[in-house]
């Protein structure tokens, strides 16, 4: 056996129904022949950790008449799983049981938010753990049950985050001593580690988690601090794609994806990989692989260290498209701006007291006015934080207004090719304009591997579509 230590993360599709369980154990046992070490890292069943935090946020605003039938829901979900795959019944009721006591969890935890009629990040965070606690008690019972020595783990022991509740930076010093200490002795004796995503604790042994689509992130903390040899992250689709193949059906799988490009497809949206995922592979020097749950024997795509050649895939240097929705244009503007120093600093440092970050910056060179994207559900709190701190600047009449958008969307088209290549933007242009589609702003990556452009919210489909012609077809 060459192999050494392999981490594996499955998503909420992959563990969101029976047949994709049995899939995913069948995916397990084949690595552990394979492997000599495996890890498992799990997302909750699909739709759960929705499903938890809109019950949180109800019972905030002292609406607890759903809860019972979000229980039976949960129960329902993970009790059909547990029933159809553990056939040892001491174990599929103790799994039940398990689960149901977490279920109780969540409902006291939800009445005890209507009474005091406040979600605050800590307590949504212990919420929305419940259903990674969940699926990791039914999946190593599962994969357990089938004959592959499995142990259900919590990642909040040994984990270790700051108190960014919903969206917390690991310690890796102290997640590397307790990672090492608490999953290597299983794995010495031939068992699979079988653990949560998505959340860690604080030292003091509060619950947090890594921010949404944060499981993905937790395999590579995990792959890097054991370390492992390779981590590859399971999903519902044949890897990363030219695009969303929910939106351009004709979509293709990437085979092979540098660092950079796969930073900034996951950065401007696309789902498939949580953008925090790269950085801790990178530095560990560890390979990474997004395959298919539902088409396992499909390679997927690999991420590599660098592209080849000029990084063309069939001579085109456009590699992928990708969006992010929802997003409004902040604009400062006055010609009085041209002549007040440190507007931008002034201004992003206003923006960043509200705790944003901002995806997106232009500038005209006139300087007669700043403009950014902020996600559209801060755009308000941003736009009067700004005129506070321009306050005195909008009396004298230096600067006009501060003013935002309606909904809009980032399309970015991604290539490590482009760094080289002549008029690409210039392509990119024409081909949204003979589709109808009016550019509102434009910004290069500052690595030269993607081009973003801001659209009408409802131009969004149609601009990804037109660009992916770039690609895949008659572009
Ligand atoms: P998981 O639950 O496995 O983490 P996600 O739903 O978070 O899965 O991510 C997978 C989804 O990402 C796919 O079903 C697909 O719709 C979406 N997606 C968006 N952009 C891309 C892309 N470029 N390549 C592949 N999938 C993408
Ligand atoms: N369950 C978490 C979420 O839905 C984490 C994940 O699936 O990656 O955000
Ligand atoms: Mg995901």
């Amino acid at each position: 056996m060459s192999n050494k230590t392999l981490v594996m993360k499955f998503g909420g599709t992959s563990v969101g129904s029976v047949d994709a369980l049995k899939s995913a154990t069948q995916i397990i046992r084949d690595a552990k022949r394979d492997w000599e070490r495996v890890v498992v890292v799990t997302s909750a069943m699909s739709g759960v950790t929705n499903l938890l935090l809109d019950s949180a946020m109800l019972a905030a605003q002292g609406k607890v008449d759903s809860l019972p039938a979000t229980e039976s829901t949960l129960k329902e979900k993970h009790f059909a799983a547990a029933e159809a795959l553990i056939q040892n019944v001491e174990l599929r009721e103790r799994t039940k049981q398990e689960i149901s006591d977490l279920i109780f969890i969540l409902v006291d935890l939800c009445n005890a938010m209507s009474v005091l009629g406040e979600a605050s990040p800590r307590a949504m965070d212990t919420v929305a753990s419940l259903g990674e606690r969940m699926s990791v008690r039914l999946l190593a019972a599962i994969v357990d049950d089938a004959g592959v020595k499995a142990r259900a783990v919590t990642s909040t022991e040994f984990v270790v985050t700051n108190n960014h509740f919903q969206n917390a930076h690991p310690d890796f010093k102290a997640t590397a001593e307790k990672t090492r200490a608490l999953l290597n002795p299983l794995m010495d004796e031939g068992i699979v580690p079988i653990t949560t995503g998505f959340i860690g604790a604080t030292p003091e042994g509060t619950i947090t988690t890594l921010g949404r689509g944060g499981s993905d992130y937790s395999a590579a903390i995990i792959g890097a601090v054991l370390p492992a040899d390779d981590v590859w992250i399971w999903t519902d689709v044949d890897g990363v794609m030219t695009t969303d193949p929910r939106i351009v059906p004709n979509a293709i799988t990437l085979p092979e994806i540098n660092y950079s490009e796969i930073a900034e497809l996951a950065y401007y949206g696309a789902k498939v990989l949580h953008p925090k995922t790269i950085r801790p592979v990178l530095d560990a020097g560890i390979g990474l692989r997004i395959c298919n749950t539902f088409n396992p024997s499909h390679p997927g795509t690999r991420l590599i260290a660098a592209v080849k050649s000029n990084g063309k895939v069939d001579g085109k240097v456009v590699k992928a498209v990708t969006a992010i929705r929802k997003q409004k244009l902040v604009t400062i503007e006055g010609r009085g701006m041209l002549g007040v120093p440190g507007v931008a600093a002034r201004a992003f440092a206003a923006v960043a007291s509200t705790g944003t970050s901002v995806p997106l910056i232009t500038q005209a060179s006139s300087e007669q006015s700043i403009c950014f994207a902020v996600p559209s559900e801060v755009a308000d709190s941003v736009v009067a934080t700004l005129e506070k701190a321009f306050a005195s600047e909008i009396a004298d009449d230096d600067i006009d207004r501060v003013w935002a958008t309606e909904d809009v969307s980032i399309v970015t088209v991604v290539g490590a090719g482009m760094r080289h290549a002549i008029g690409v933007a210039g392509r990119v242009f024409s081909q949204l304009g003979n589709n109808g589609v009016n550019v509102l702003a434009i910004a290069q990556g500052s690595s030269e591997v993607s081009i973003s452009l801001v659209v009408d919210a409802a131009d969004t489909e149609n601009g990804v579509k037109a660009l992916h012609e770039l690609i895949v077809g008659a572009g």
